[in-house]
């Protein structure tokens, strides 16, 4: 018996000292109930510890204990292998896939149909009259409203977003990249030049970098957006890719990110986009200098939606809403990619548990505040399985508030740092089967369901603009 008391204090120092540091990582990440709820966690583990010296309710203490242990075996036990996600947008095909059009997309509509020109009426006369009414009443809220109205249009953040959101359009004009004509054609194996490449983006500036081939079914069927002035491209068919896509993701800060939807958050997505620029032309250029195409997919210059390109790249999976999720940094990721014929070897698409999870979990949903995000199943669009996003309603709240919200990316557990801790129970929710059945459950008891914008660093502080009934 003395032997089975020393094993159950051991357990419950343990038990203590892990709840402890769960306090101390969620104290750091602004978690206030997760915090609280750790230093709950320790009292209640020093009470039973105290127990086990009192024989009236030893016993009920070691079977605590016991089932404990029990749960702790059970974690284990291995997940079955998703094998939808381990085929990558491919696995998520329950029909004819139709290639989306990017004129229908909301950026395409209110940034290339001016009304008046000949574009606008070829849209809504020709191709989506019932487009027209809702549109036009938002073209008189501009498209992002006032940029900054939640914090009274605070200038210093705002003027970090307009800075960083100028940058791409001088960039723009080198997208399309073909091979320079005064190189020779570097040969190299895929293989070497896939590690060369890798590396040298890595090295340049992004975070994760992926290779897939390129999906023909994922290519947007026409151009929607003015690519830098090229109006004469608006609605041409986008054909002829070259086959293969370095795909990369740049971090965003987790201290930006926290503050959804502030100014800071939208400040930290156009500084990403000006990076993803300057990155993304940067790579392209340098196949052109290797003898081969380079097309850099940035900021308006897309001629691919690409999230389910990462997805193909091996970078992560999608969530519930429609954000990439990838290891380590989750949804705070964006995402840039440049397009080549330059034989590359390719990587495999990965499972990270995204999908399980997200059935349980519904944060995202939860404290969407325009409920854009699905409650419920997935659809099919277009021919693949997904949950569909709303976007009017979605970027109608951007409108109101001024930012590009993000609060679904904030909230989504794995967003949090990469710390020790959620390394921890990243590993378990993409290996353990009891994991992503419980967590989503434990998550939301632990951190709580609905979304608090957390503190800024001094140097971001915003002053409040709407109050909290017009932001939720
Ligand atoms: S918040 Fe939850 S449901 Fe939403 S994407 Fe993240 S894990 Fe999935
Ligand atoms: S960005 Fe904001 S409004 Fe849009 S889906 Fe996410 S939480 Fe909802």
């Amino acid at each position: 018996m003395d032997i089975l008391i020393g094993l159950v204090l051991i357990l419950d120092f343990s038990a203590i000292a892990a709840c402890l540091y769960f306090a101390f990582e969620s104290k750091k990440e602004q978690e206030v109930r997760a915090f609280r709820n750790g230093l709950a966690g320790g009292l209640i583990f020093l009470f039973m510890g105290t127990g086990l010296f009192i024989p009236i309710i030893k016993i009920g203490v070691v079977l605590i204990f016991t089932m404990g242990l029990i749960f702790g075996l059970a974690l284990l036990i291995p997940a079955e292998p998703d094998n939808k996600a381990l085929k990558g947008t491919k696995g998520h095909l329950a029909g004819k896939p139709v290639r989306f059009d990017e004129r229908d997309t909301v950026f395409s509509r209110f940034r290339s149909l001016v009304p008046g020109s000949k574009l606008y009426d070829t849209y809504y006369s020709n191709l989506h009259p019932e487009k027209e009414e809702q549109d036009a009443k938002r073209r008189t809220k501009g498209f992002i409203g006032k940029p900054g109205s939640i914090d009274n249009e605070y200038q210093p953040n705002v003027a970090m977003m307009h800075a960083s959101f100028a940058i791409p359009p001088f960039l723009g004009h080198y997208a399309f990249n073909d091979p320079d004509p005064d190189v020779p054609r570097a040969e190299l194996s895929p293989e070497k030049a896939s590690h060369i490449v890798k590396n040298f983006t890595r090295h340049i500036g992004a975070d994760m970098v992926g290779i897939c081939k390129v999906d023909p079914d994922l290519v947007y069927s026409h151009r929607g957006e003015i690519h830098y002035g090229r109006q004469e491209d608006w609605g041409k068919e986008i054909k002829d890719l070259p086959p293969y896509a370095i795909v990369f993701l740049t971090e965003m800060s987790h201290g930006h990110v926290m503050s959804a939807p502030h100014t800071p958050t939208v400040a930290e997505s156009a500084h990403l986009y000006a990076k993803g620029a300057y990155l993304s032309t940067l790579l392209a250029k340098w196949f052109s200098y290797m003898g081969y195409k380079g097309i850099a997919e940035n900021t308006r210059s897309y001629n691919i939606p690409l999230p389910p390109l990462a997805v193909d790249a091996g970078l992560g999976e999608i969530g519930r809403q429609g954000y990439l999720i990838a290891p380590e940094i989750g949804a705070r990721a964006r995402i840039f990619a440049v397009l080549t014929d330059m034989p590359l070897a390719v990587d495999k698409p990965i499972s990270i548990g995204v999908e399980k999870f997200c059935r349980a979990c519904k944060k995202c949903a939860d404290s969407c505040p325009s409920k854009s995000i699905p409650q419920g199943e997935k659809i099919i669009v277009n021919g693949f399985s997904k949950w569909k996003l709303d976007e009017d309603s979605c970027y109608g709240y951007w409108s109101k508030v001024g930012t590009d919200c993000s609060i679904c990316m904030a909230i989504c557990p794995f967003s949090r740092p990469n710390t020790f801790l959620h390394k921890i129970v990243r590993l378990f929710v993409a290996r353990s089967k009891v994991a992503q059945m419980v967590f989503p459950y434990v998550d939301n008891f632990l951190y709580g369901k609905r979304w608090k914008p957390k503190k800024v660093m001094a140097w971001l502080n915003y002053k409040k603009g709407l109050n909290k009934d017009e932001i939720y």
